[in-house]
């Protein structure tokens, strides 16, 4: 029998997710000596000594089954958030969770609304429930809160606000998001994504905490960005009770293993690394953003760990070109900007090394 008669309707038309080049597959290709990955938004500190402390003494009882609900960091977070243990749920990573929204809440024919371009992730899962994305193009680079709110009908189940955006590194105003959510029917739910939230310099940007519990809105957070624990691969959602409910009712039993459930808890503890995190970020941005003005590169100004560059040629060429330096970053043509570029910001050497490579390239 065909596969196309064996598998679920939509599933086989989904675009697949395009990930950033890991060091690993570009270093045979490429031959330079250092390597620096600014493709896929990473902290490029590392993971707190802590994590890596605690992930070294849960070593030996891997033979174990983990804890499913994940029940200490869960309080751990409820209690750093003061919010009651049964508004968090936890998984593994922020991916897995935006799958289990899909698979709470969407039926076939659904409607899911999000920005253009966004974190692709919202309109796989969509597909694979059935549904329909509903895609919103930005409108400065930033959410069209309002033009998402037009699109809005009878078929509306979700509608996903990452705040700050991937890949532009933008917020909405705090002022806009609250007429936004006051505007918007109760049956339909939204989605916070902070994954960048610690970077937010922006007093006017909305906090998602001020809503949890609240509104019909879930709120996304993950371990992977600030905290430095992408490979552990661990994420946790916010919502009011009945929302959170559904999200347990289609969670794995067991999804977050021994060793990101240890680093977890050591990495929301060490405020210090944290800290020292975001302070890196800031500086490089601010030092990016002067030399790339003084470049005469333009870039979209991001709250973010990233920035959105624009190369002012195809951005596929300034990819290979930085490979050949030993930098890895993400070319822009998988969201519709081909001469638009992704940097994760790095280190002062990592942010110096990128701009010394750019210059050259670009000469
Ligand atoms: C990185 C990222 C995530 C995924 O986080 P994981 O916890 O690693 O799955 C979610 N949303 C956005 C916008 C991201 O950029």
């Amino acid at each position: 029998m065909k596969i196309e008669r064996m598998a679920r309707k939509n599933i086989l038309k989904i675009a697949s997710y395009i990930p950033g080049k890991s060091i690993e597959e570009v270093q045979k290709e490429y031959g330079a000596k250092q390597w620096v990955k600014l493709a896929s938004n990473e902290n490029v500190l590392g993971p707190s000594p802590k994590a890596i402390e605690a992930v070294r003494k849960e070593l030996s009882k891997i033979h174990l089954y983990p804890e499913g609900p994940c029940s200490i960091l869960r309080q751990a977070i409820s209690q750093k958030l003061s919010l009651p243990e049964k508004r968090v749920v936890i998984s593994n990573g922020a991916d897995n969770l935006i799958l289990m929204i899909a698979c709470a809440f969407v039926n076939e024919g659904d409607e899911v609304i999000m920005a253009d371009p966004t974190f692709s992730v919202y309109a796989n899962v969509t597909q694979i429930m059935g549904g329909k994305p509903v895609r919103v193009k930005l409108k400065e680079c930033t959410h069209d809160l309002e033009g998402m709110l037009k699109r809005v009908n009878r078929k509306t189940k979700l509608v996903f606000v990452c705040n700050p955006n991937n890949p532009t590194g933008t917020t909405v105003s705090r002022d806009s998001f609250h007429s936004f959510l006051s505007e918007l029917p109760d049956r339909v739910i939204v989605i916070l994504d902070e994954a960048y939230g610690e970077f937010v310099e922006d007093p006017y940007n909305p906090d998602g905490l001020d809503y949890v519990g609240k509104k019909q809105v879930i709120l996304l957070r993950t371990f992977s960005k600030v905290y430095g624990l992408a490979g552990l691969r661990i994420g946790y959602a916010l919502g009011r009770e009945d929302l959170i409910h559904c999200l347990y009712q289609v969670r794995d039993p067991f999804p977050v293993h021994r060793l990101a459930q240890a680093a977890a808890v050591a990495a929301l503890n060490d405020e210090k690394h944290a800290i020292r995190s975001i302070q890196m970020v800031y500086e490089g941005r601010r030092y990016l953003y002067q030399e790339l003005d003084r470049i005469g590169l333009s870039y979209v100004p991001s709250q973010a760990n990233f920035i959105f560059i624009n190369f002012e040629r195809d951005s596929e060429e300034v990819f290979r070109g930085l490979l050949a330096e030993g930098i890895i970053i993400r070319p822009g043509k998988t969201w519709g900007y081909p001469t638009f570029g992704r940097v994760t910001i790095g280190r002062r050497v990592d942010n110096y090394r990128f701009i010394k490579a750019v210059k050259k390239i670009i000469r």
